[in-house]
C-alpha cells in the first residue's frame, strides 16, 4: 500500500517535471505531495521507516546566488545502473547543477 502511494507520487513527480510551467505543473506537484503525505502518514501509523530513497527530493540552494533551485529533470545516470541523475536549475541566475543518486 505504501509502495503504491509512493509509486503514484513518483508518477506525478515525473509528469510535473515534464509539464510546462503553469497550473498543470502546480497541480501535478500538489498531487505528488498528497500521495507522499499519504504514504508517510500510513508509514507513521504502522511505525515503519520509509526507505531513504523515498524521501522527498531535497532542493539545494544555488551555489552561485543562494536561490532555492528547481528540479529540472531526472534521468537515468549514464553508466550507473540503478542511479538517477537529477538536474537542478536556478530560477534566478540560470545556474545548473546535477547530482547522481541511487534510484531504489
Ligand atoms: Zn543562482
Amino acid at each position: 500500500m505504501i509502495a503504491e502511494y509512493l509509486e503514484h507520487a513518483l508518477q506525478f513527480e515525473r509528469m510535473a517535471v515534464d509539464a510546462a510551467e503553469g497550473p498543470l505543473k502546480e497541480s501535478l506537484t500538489n498531487q505528488a505531495l498528497a500521495y507522499r503525505k499519504l504514504a508517510e502518514e500510513r508509514a507513521t501509523r504502522l511505525r515503519l521507516h520509509l526507505p531513504k530513497a523515498a524521501a522527498p527530493i531535497a532542493r539545494p540552494n544555488c551555489p552561485r546566488c543562494g536561490t532555492r533551485m528547481m528540479l529540472g529533470r531526472i534521468r537515468p545516470a549514464h553508466g550507473k545502473p540503478d542511479h538517477d541523475e537529477r538536474t537542478f536549475e536556478c530560477p534566478n541566475c540560470g545556474n545548473e547543477i546535477s547530482e547522481v543518486v541511487k534510484s531504489k
